[in-house]
């Protein structure tokens, strides 16, 4: 067979635990088999980024700004008890929230939608894809344990001599007390990467915030977004077909439980972190949720939303075959083709996407599938190891490539 082949490479990062050995498995089974495969490899395994001081993750997403693409496998972010394990000179920070902080993206979660695999929410008919603001709010607080009578202030001092002073609470006993921040260019790279994405994944962008009471603060995050959208986004937005609508916080959910689904919910930073995560419960699996980060310069990362499955990784390392699930994995590989292929034009890479993707559907919905998918469907089903569904996978992806 001919292989497929690349124009650019994409910008590999390898990960840790179980999901290390399924991204090997899935270049085995799944891509070199059928690409001609150009990949520009970093190893983000904590082994490697250990011996190279973490400089190997800066490295990674320097090559990202470099090609556009990366795909990336889940890594560990080392805690106490990861430091001892793997005797590391420092706890490193977390790879995704570096590679973020280089390539200042927004990070889009998606469910990856199976017939047979039925959302709690008997409406949805198509994914809901949670774009969350990963800066400031109250992840980046500055919090105060108000330990007795006085008076609370908010105090601005600028750099050209404007001031701002006004009282929050005069205590009459001890409470708590927070002061949160966020910044326009934040804000407004946030909002400019939700209306890309809107663009090239051609759906309806929603953004809910409570600016009925923060009228300031969460009035600004709406003002924003409108500006950005009359000026730049408008037009391009009624030639593709799709809409923009601001709405309050909790008025969007109500309408997202009605909803089919099928579109992007923009969310502020604290709603983002918990919403995405009632999506993925409510849609069925985390091992079933696809997440990219997209920069403002047009640059996009593909990986699984979940972790380094450690449980299925010590079982691995004791002799036996896991039923993990490397459906999200695949997918960032697909997605990484797909947007290979648009950036280069090479028809047949976004082709052979679509035909892993669809590969992967066909062997849920024709009964096999790993064990955490299996507790999710009622009828018969056959539950295999990660290889074996990774060979089922294959022959129905050869049959599609015809070869
Ligand atoms: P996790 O790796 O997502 O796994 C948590 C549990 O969810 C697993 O034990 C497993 O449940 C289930 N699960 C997750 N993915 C699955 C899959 N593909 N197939 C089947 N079951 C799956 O989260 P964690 O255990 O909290 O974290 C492990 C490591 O991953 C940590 O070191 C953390 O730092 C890292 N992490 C990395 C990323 C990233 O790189 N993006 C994200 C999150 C966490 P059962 O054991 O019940 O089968
Ligand atoms: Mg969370």
């Amino acid at each position: 067979m001919q292989k497929i082949t690349m124009t650019n490479p994409i910008v590999e990062m390898d990960g840790d635990e179980m999901t290390r050995i399924l991204w090997q498995m899935i270049k085995d089974k799944l891509i070199l088999p059928f690409v001609d495969l150009k990949t520009e490899y970093y190893d983000l395994g904590l082994v490697r980024r250990d011996e190279t001081d973490d400089q190997i993750t800066l490295q990674a997403a320097e090559a990202i700004k470099k090609w556009h693409v990366g795909v990336k496998c889940a890594t560990i972010t080392p805690n106490d008890a990861r430091v001892k394990e793997y005797n590391l000179k420092k706890m490193y920070k977390s790879p995704n929230g570096t590679i973020r902080a280089v390539l200042d993206g927004t990070v889009f979660r998606t469910p990856i939608i199976v017939p047979g695999i039925d959302p709690y929410v008997r409406t949805w008919e198509a994914p809901i894809t949670i774009a969350r603001h990963a800066y400031g709010d109250i992840y980046r607080a500055t919090e105060y344990r108000v330990p007795t009578t006085g008076k609370a202030e908010l105090v601005f001092t600028g750099d050209d001599g404007t001031e701002f002073r006004e009282t929050i609470y005069e205590y009459e006993c001890p409470g708590v007390l927070q002061g949160l921040y966020n910044k326009d260019s934040s804000i407004e790279s946030f909002a400019r990467a939700c209306f890309e994405f809107a663009l090239s994944s051609k759906q309806d962008l929603w953004f809910a915030a409570k600016d009925t009471i923060a009228k300031k603060y969460d009035g600004r995050f709406r003002d924003i977004f409108q500006e950005l959208y009359e000026t730049e986004y408008k037009r391009r937005f009624e030639e593709a077909g799709i809409r923009y609508l601001y709405t309050l916080i909790d008025d969007a959910v109500a309408r997202v439980m009605r909803s089919k689904g099928g579109f992007i919910w923009a969310c502020k930073n604290y709603d983002g972190d918990v919403m995405s995560d009632m999506i993925s419960s409510a849609f069925g699996s985390l091992a079933m949720m696809k997440s990219v980060l997209v920069s403002p310069e047009g640059n996009y990362e593909f990986e699984a939303a979940h972790g380094t499955i450690t449980r299925h990784y010590y079982r691995y390392r004791n002799g036996e075959k896991p039923s993990s699930n490397p459906v999200a994995t695949i997918f960032a590989w697909s997605g990484a083709f797909r947007q290979r292929g648009i950036f280069d034009e090479t028809r047949d890479l976004i082709d052979y996407a679509d035909a892993l993707e669809s590969a992967c559907v066909e062997t849920i919905t024709d009964g096999i599938m790993t064990g955490d998918l299996a507790l999710l469907v009622s009828g018969e089903v056959k539950t295999v190891n990660s290889e074996d569904f990774l060979d089922e996978v294959r022959s129905r992806l050869q049959n599609k490539l015809r070869v």
